[in-house]
């Protein structure tokens, strides 16, 4: 069942999207399941929760992959930074100045997209289109972030059933993510354009989407 699903979403998605399985409040079960019918990139979105399924599944799951891409705080970030090959969801501007001292305090290099708000929820987090360019224009003229590797954006659409208003979301996301390329060609890194969850996953490869966060299409309804 669950490898049928993963082999029809990758045979949707282009070769050069790549499907990031969200298995947040889902057994460590589960995600055995899908590694073995070959899925290898998994995604949480709490510290603990990452943490205890990085401990039970190392040992019969030697290549797994895991991105972050919940909202993280800075005092969370020993447990995520060291397991993951990419947080996803750095919304703000303190977020990245942490992340920048605890990686070059660990002399690593971490990778990261920056979170774009563009949905009409509140509650959603993510950096204003204003704040993301005075963040960048930090990175890329102060060089206030040698230790992080802006890898490119991520975004979430308005929680809503209308079209019309998931590709206005979708197309503001790719237009910022176009215009931060076209302003920072050094920024060679800045690459992924993450859009697109279960229920609006093929509305954003329209929109140039390089990486689905797909949960539920895979694990079914969250507990
Ligand atoms: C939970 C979550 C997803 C997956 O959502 P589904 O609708 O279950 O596919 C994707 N991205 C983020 C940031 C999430 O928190």
């Amino acid at each position: 069942m669950l490898e049928e699903t993963i082999r029809a979403l990758k045979s949707e998605l282009p070769p050069d999207v790549e499907l990031v399985a969200v298995s947040k409040f889902h057994p460590a079960e589960a995600i055995g399941e899908a590694y073995r019918a070959g899925q290898r990139l998994f995604a949480e979105s709490r510290p603990q929760e990452l943490l205890q399924k990085v401990q039970s599944l190392s040992a019969s799951c030697p290549d797994i992959r895991w991105h972050f891409i919940g909202h993280l705080q800075t005092n969370k970030l020993k447990l995520v930074l060291p397991h993951v090959e990419l947080v996803q969801s750095v919304d703000s501007l303190r977020l990245l100045q942490a992340i920048q001292a605890w990686a070059n305090g660990h002399d690593r290099k971490v990778r990261v997209l920056l979170e774009l708000h563009v949905a009409a929820e509140e509650t959603k987090q993510g950096f204003s289109a204003a704040e993301l360019f005075a963040a960048l224009e930090q990175a890329v003229r102060e060089k206030a972030f040698p230790a992080v590797e802006l890898c490119g954006l991520m975004g979430m659409t308005t929680f809503t059933e209308d079209e019309r208003v998931i590709r206005r979301d979708f197309s503001r996301l790719q237009e910022t993510y176009r215009e931060v390329r076209a302003r920072y060609p050094e920024l060679e890194s800045f690459k992924e354009l993450s859009i697109g969850m279960s229920g609006d996953y093929s509305i954003a490869l329209d929109y140039g989407s390089t990486m689905v966060r797909i949960g539920t299409k895979i694990f079914g309804a969250r507990r």
